[in-house]
């Protein structure tokens, strides 16, 4: 399966996504139901609140992507310990986007 990743821009300055690429690769985590996966996309929010995801991910769905992941950077906060205070409104216009079908992963890591 290929996913695609939606990360926290705020979170870009000082995170790789390396954490993410390696589970997804393997299988682990938030894919250990889905097996290791394919990322097709990793792209930021777009930056507070977050409104850009919304076309970002229509697009990574129209390209390819099975599923949806959030990053733990919003979701969780990590890796400083601050989640998206978004989070919630961003997931439920990106599932009218795409899709009540389509799958979307709440968390990386
Ligand atoms: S909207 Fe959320 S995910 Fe995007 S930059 Fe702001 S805090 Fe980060």
């Amino acid at each position: 399966m290929k996913v695609g990743i939606i990360r926290c821009q705020q979170t870009e300055d000082l995170c790789p996504g390396n954490t993410d690429f390696k589970v997804a690769a393997e299988g682990l985590k938030a894919f250990e139901a889905t097996g290791p996966v394919e990322v097709m996309g990793f792209v930021s929010c777009g930056g507070c609140p977050g409104k850009r995801t919304v076309a970002r991910a229509r697009v990574m769905v129209e390209r390819g992507a099975g599923a949806i992941v959030f990053a733990s950077c919003i979701s969780r906060g990590n890796p400083i310990g601050m989640a998206c205070p978004h989070f919630s409104a961003m997931r439920e216009s990106i599932s009218r986007a795409v899709g009540a079908d389509m799958v979307l992963i709440d968390y990386t890591h």
